[in-house]
């Protein structure tokens, strides 16, 4: 930015001056970039570099000799501008085209000090450039058809709360996938099994409450390491970076709050009849009926359309080439998987009875988190499909619960 400016200054300069015809038709500044002169003494166009080289186009390379002394002219010409700038600049008269009122002697142009300030800002500035967490762009493409990528900061709380990077590894260790399943999950259920040897403990057996708790989330957990691979087309890993959110969430947020039904229970022990144990029995059967069946469903589909599973569903062709269910589980709602991720939640808290609110904590906090999340795969979902998802939510009008929302 620094060379474009001191470009765009010489050039006006040149211009004044009549220095157009000597550095006229070209020359090189700015990467990949060079310029043509605009002998009318406007400011020089950007042209690629292939434009530039062409002869008989709009913009003819000069010749060597020109070229090679028009670099050198500038290479002396533009600090001795900037240096005329900063001098004339603080001199009374500050006459742009006139001498400068006094050359400093070459001790005022040395200072350690300055030096080290210099070199603190440019550490600083690699410093948060080499950073970690943040956004990376990529450039355009190069003539080998590749494109490199650069590091974009941006504000830090915010990219350290998502994180910036969206599959942090070293070598082939992925940081999200490891976290995502593995301690977190496993974790949860360790704790609750803990704490079911604890209520045995204390009270001669775990009480049914507590067997139905660890049964129902053991099989939540159990689900999910057995279709491990399926997590790869979550939003998390599609679209979430790795910051304090997942790692936070995954490491501690999900095996200590989603273990609050059996840190309830195990210091207030709740009554449960065989009937009512096996109506949150057939509630939990119904949530997971549901909740396999979308994901599988989308997961087959996503896989392989023509799967004998799935061929038969209607779908919804979009300009992306990728086709939306319309019938079968994602006729339903557009998201039954979260409607069965609820009622499995549903089933969790009811063994801990209708005394406090507390274990239907996880109930509230998940209702908010799925509906803020469908509200952002909406979104997504919006600008990946555009007319094509318009469609789906005319056609499939309720979005978790039929008839509700
Ligand atoms: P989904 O698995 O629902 O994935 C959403 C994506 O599915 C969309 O972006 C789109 O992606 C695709 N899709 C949407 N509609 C259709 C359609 N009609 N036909 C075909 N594809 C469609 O989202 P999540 O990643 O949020 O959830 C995954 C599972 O994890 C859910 O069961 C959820 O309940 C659970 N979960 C559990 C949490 C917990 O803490 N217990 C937290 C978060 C989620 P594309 O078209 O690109 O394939």
């Amino acid at each position: 930015m620094a060379t474009e400016a001191a470009l765009e200054a010489v050039c006006s300069l040149a211009a004044e001056s009549r220095l157009v015809d000597l550095l006229a038709p070209g020359w090189a500044g700015g990467g990949s970039i060079l310029r043509s002169w605009d002998k009318s003494g406007h400011c020089p166009r950007a042209v690629p570099r292939q434009v530039w080289t062409q002869r008989g186009g709009s913009c003819v390379s000069p010749s060597p000799s020109p070229r090679r002394w028009g670099a050198a002219a500038l290479m002396l010409l533009l600090p001795a501008t900037t240096f005329h700038l900063l001098l004339v600049a603080r001199s009374g008269p500050a006459r742009l085209l006139g001498p400068p009122p006094y050359l400093p002697g070459l001790e005022a142009l040395w200072s350690p000090r300055a030096l080290l300030l210099w070199l603190t800002w440019l550490g600083l500035q690699a410093a948060l450039y080499l950073l970690p967490a943040r956004k990376v762009a990529e450039g355009q493409e190069l003539k080998d058809r590749s494109r490199l990528r650069y590091p974009i900061n941006g504000n830090p709380i915010y990219d350290f709360f998502l994180g910036r990077e969206l599959n942090p590894r070293v070598c082939s260790f992925d940081f999200k996938y490891f976290c995502e399943l593995r301690p977190g999950l496993i974790g949860w259920v360790l704790i609750n099994l803990a704490l079911m040897m604890q209520e045995a403990e204390l009270r001669g057996s775990p009480s049914l409450a507590m067997w139905l708790v660890n049964g129902f989330q053991l099989l939540y957990v159990a689900d999910a390491l057995w279709h491990e691979e399926a997590v790869l087309t979550t939003m998390d890993f599609t679209h979430d970076g790795f910051g304090f959110m997942l790692a936070f969430g995954d490491l501690a947020w999900v095996p200590f709050t989603y273990s609050l039904q059996a840190q309830f229970l195990l210091y207030h022990p709740q009554p449960l009849g065989l009937p009512m144990a096996s109506v949150i029995c057939l509630i939990n059967a119904v949530g997971y009926y549901i909740f396999r069946g979308a994901n599988s469903q989308k997961n087959t589909f996503r896989k392989n359309p023509f799967d004998p599973r799935v061929a038969d569903l209607e779908t919804i062709p979009t300009a992306t080439g990728r086709q939306l269910l319309v019938s079968g589980w994602w006729g339903m709602v557009r998201h039954p998987n979260y409607l069965g991720d609820l009622i499995m939640a549903v089933a969790w808290s009811l063994p801990c009875g209708v005394s406090h609110l507390l274990p239907y904590f996880y109930v509230l906090y998940f209702t908010l988190l799925l509906v803020h999340r469908e509200a952002r795969d909406e979104q997504l979902c919006l600008r990946k499909y555009g007319l094509a998802w318009r469609e789906y939510c005319r056609r499939v009008p309720y979005r978790i619960v039929p008839y509700v929302y």
